[in-house]
């Protein structure tokens, strides 16, 4: 294992804000956040004060290395609070900015987006990420209010306004048990709305009953949690990936980003990946909750992943702590026989530690439950990889593969 304190700031470090903790005007059945609300049943308003706010901002800033700063805005439902909270937070930004470039970033539902939310994104540069599960059909069988309401309309109007006025969104897409069999459905209407980068996250939760109250299992609670009928199945995620791939790369390279793509060609070309779940190692983005409360990973906001609270200690000591190293690496460190043996863990590299609960074939712990999927997604991809990876080698577009394909795959020289 890499030493704790070897070169400590030779990578930037990423923490997402909530600023509305788990507060959601909704409530997605697959959601794992809203019950990080019993975590802070103590607290009663789960809002981040403008105190905290100053704090975060100064400290966060001034643990860059870099001259640019990403804030990431994340719930819950972040629309939950006011414009006149993020523009305090724009305040202190420029307050504290001491010459460095600062971007923001603001993960929403959609459904709270008005005219005004999106005057304020594009005066101020926001990148909008919009949770959306594709068709109405799709979307409305998880995504209801708390009254059990479909959302699907109330984002589709959020949207209409993010394009009225020219601001930069993507759509975050939960792939699920419902709509995992459907990928071109969902592929064609992101297209249909003008949707040009698009994620689609594979949804995989297990039940487990906490003391508080919690339902969801963490990461450390092992083999007896069960999964939740919601998540999807590794086959359904392979099938679902190589689908998508199939269509995608056969007309829309270059035009339509999605990351899951992005991030493969990124591990073919040995580059970090956008996508943390592909990365070697994690540890390099954390969170921060309304009261100050710093976490592992937005997936890792559990009792036993807190690496301390802001008002009792530093940022930088918090995300460059030994502990938070070694949660880091053991993403590399721990990973099975079968996936140290894999044609495709340049890419792959085990994929997500939370999802890390199934067998290897040999019988080892620790396998990556969505593995079977992976694995015949890379396989499926692999020519194509390997000619785009070509035409980058090249200083060619990686796009000319939809020429290649056309043409029946000649053969090239690698
Ligand atoms: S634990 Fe999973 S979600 Fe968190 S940074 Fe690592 S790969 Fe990403
Ligand atoms: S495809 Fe499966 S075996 Fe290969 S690296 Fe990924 S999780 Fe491991």
């Amino acid at each position: 294992m890499e030493s704790p304190s070897a070169t400590p700031f030779a990578r930037p470090v990423y923490i997402m804000t909530k600023p509305a903790g788990a507060l959601c005007n909704l409530a997605c059945k697959y959601c794992y956040y809203l019950e990080k609300s019993k975590l802070y049943t103590n607290n009663p308003r789960h809002v981040m004060s403008d105190e905290l706010l100053e704090r975060f901002t100064r400290d966060y800033i001034a643990m860059q290395t870099s001259p640019n700063v990403l804030f990431t805005w994340h719930g819950g439902e972040t629309l939950m609070r006011p414009i006149s909270f993020y523009k305090k937070a724009l305040e202190l930004q420029k307050k504290y900015a001491g010459g460095r470039n600062i971007d923001n970033s603001i993960q929403t539902n959609g459904t709270l987006i008005t005219e005004e939310w999106a005057r304020f994104f594009k005066e101020n540069h926001f990148l909008v990420g919009v949770s959306i599960d594709g068709p109405q059909e799709f979307h409305d069988e998880y995504r209801k209010t708390r009254t059990g309401k479909p959302s699907f309309l109330q984002v589709m109007k959020g949207i209409q306004w993010l394009n009225r006025y020219g601001v930069e969104w993507n759509a975050m897409a939960v792939v699920n048990d419902f709509n995992g069999d459907y990928p071109l459905d969902f592929y064609h209407f992101f297209k249909e709305i003008g949707c040009h980068y698009i994620q689609f996250t594979p949804v995989v939760e297990r039940y487990y009953r906490h003391p508080d109250g919690r339902m969801l299992a963490s990461p450390i609670d092992g083999a007896v949690a069960e999964l939740t009928d919601f998540s999807v199945s590794p086959e359904q995620w392979g099938k679902f990936l190589c689908t998508l791939f199939d269509e995608w790369v056969r007309n829309d390279v270059g035009e339509y980003f999605v990351q899951i793509f992005d991030s493969t060609l990124a591990g073919w070309m040995g580059v970090p990946p956008s996508l943390c779940s592909m990365g070697e190692t994690c540890g390099h983005a954390g969170v921060m909750e309304f009261n100050g409360d710093v976490y592992a990973c937005d997936h890792y906001v559990f009792p036993e992943f807190k690496l301390g609270n802001i008002y009792q200690d530093t940022l930088t000591n918090m995300m460059y702590s030994e502990r938070q190293m070694r949660f880091g690496n053991n993403k590399r460190d721990l990973l099975t026989r079968q996936c140290r043996e894999c044609d495709f863990l340049f890419a792959c590299h085990g994929e997500c530690p939370r999802n890390r609960f199934a067998q290897s074939r040999d019988g080892e712990d620790g396998q990556n439950y969505l593995c079977a999927g992976y694995y015949e997604y890379f396989q499926h991809v692999a020519p194509y990889m390997d000619f785009m990876k070509y035409q980058l080698q090249h200083e060619k577009a990686p796009a000319n593969v939809m020429e290649w394909i056309r043409q029946d795959m000649p053969e090239y020289r690698k």
